[in-house]
């Protein structure tokens, strides 16, 4: 037997032992529905009330914003609308660049992409799986300057007009850190915290550090409306530009239709809300399961050689959305030998996403040389992760 193999009897062996034997494969993530997820969807079909108009829209945006600890919420229909309209409430125009994490979801630099700016990505921490604090500003210090008009990249002459922290899996990033960049460098910060509802950090729900944050309900993350997203903010007057440009940027009006801008018609529907506010009130009890699992996850991996499981920090509380291990010595292994062995034994595991700087159409884009990031895109895997394993 190779050493990857070897390893892959092992991780399987020890995925086995903390949620049973495996006849069926079992996904990565499914969502769960044991609530009033009937009721409301049901509710919906039954008034008819199940597109642009609705109760369950407003209730949903103030029990999030409740939920979350920020002032406002507004909820549209996808992850990757709310990321677009938080990166235009933080001023992002065209021609601007935006710092994004090489290890992302490609929504985080699509987002940017359709403002027709230009995604400039940046290295990862190893500790904490977010951006590295440290790295990031050693290379602004080679790469930037401040001017009247904001910060500047000396390379390219483009403004660098947002820094977008994502928190990997759920895991929180060093958002003081980043913070201090961010007030250092006059780059206001727009949270990808798609994958991280419920998760703090030093006992502040994520969502709530900079102008704005984006959350994603899509299937597969920790609480579903079906598709959809919402934006989180602190600010009242951008919460009610973002509400009126995801809304058509309609000037309120009983039977006159006139419009000030361009808008979007990003607002979630009805339908999607109810099932939305069925899904927040399993939030505590998902949050509680998912931790709960990870802790099972990181006892059963805990003198494992050859991989570790990746655990919060201390001064950080993680939904634990998605499990990861991270191999040892990676290069060593074939990760695609450990995936194709878990995969053929019915754990759908997976690797995180190859780095976006080597993305077909990212690949001129400006970018940090990423070596961190790289070694994780290399040493990921991903495992079972959904609440009803616990
Ligand atoms: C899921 C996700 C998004 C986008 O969400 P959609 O709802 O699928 O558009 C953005 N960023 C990250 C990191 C994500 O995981």
């Amino acid at each position: 037997m190779s050493n990857s193999e070897i390893l892959a009897l092992e991780i399987k062996a020890r995925i086995e032992s903390v949620i049973g034997q495996i006849d069926d494969p079992v996904p990565l993530h499914r969502p769960s529905f044991e609530g009033k997820e009937w009721d409301y969807v049901k509710d919906c079909l039954d008034s008819g009330w199940v597109s642009s108009v609705g109760t369950y829209v407003d209730r949903f945006e103030q029990e999030l914003a409740a939920y979350c600890g920020v002032k406002r919420a507004i909820s549209v229909v996808n992850g990757t609308s709310a990321l677009q309209v938080c990166l235009i409430l933080a001023g992002v125009r065209s021609g601007d660049e935006v710092l994004v994490p090489a290890l992302s979801f490609i929504a985080s630099a699509n987002a940017v992409s359709y403002l027709g700016a230009v995604p400039h990505f940046v290295d990862s921490d190893l500790n904490s799986l977010g951006i590295d604090v440290r790295a990031l500003e050693g290379y602004l210090s080679k790469i930037a300057e401040i001017t009247e008009d904001g910060c500047f990249n000396r390379n390219t002459g483009r403004r660098i007009a947002a820094l977008m922290p994502m928190h990997t899996f759920g895991h929180p990033c060093d958002m003081d850190g980043l913070a201090i960049i961010s007030e250092k460098w006059g780059i206001p910060i727009v949270e990808d915290a798609a994958e991280a509802l419920g998760s703090k950090y030093k006992d502040n729900h994520v969502g709530c550090f900079g102008v704005a944050a984006a959350l994603s309900f899509n299937g597969n993350k920790i609480i579903t409306t079906g598709g959809g997203g919402a934006i989180l903010t602190n600010d009242e007057r951008l919460a009610d530009k973002a509400k009126h440009l995801t809304t058509t940027a309609k000037i309120p009006h009983k039977w006159e239709f006139d419009h000030d801008q361009v808008g979007y018609n990003y607002r979630m529907p009805n339908i999607n809300a109810a099932l939305g506010c069925a899904q927040l009130e399993m939030m505590p009890d998902f949050l509680r399961r998912k931790r709960a699992l990870a802790r099972r996850y990181a006892e059963a991996f805990s003198d494992m050689e050859g991989c570790t499981f990746f655990s919060e920090s201390s001064d950080r509380e993680s939904n634990y959305w998605i499990n990861a291990l991270i191999l040892d010595n990676h290069g060593e292994v074939e990760l695609d030998e450990i995936l194709n062995f878990l995969n053929k034994n019915n754990i759908m595991a997976r690797k995180a996403w190859k780095i976006l700087s080597n993305v077909g159409c990212y690949q001129e884009m400006p970018s940090m040389k990423n070596r961190n990031a790289k070694i994780l895109s290399n040493s990921i895997i991903n495992i079972p992760s959904s609440q009803c394993l616990f």
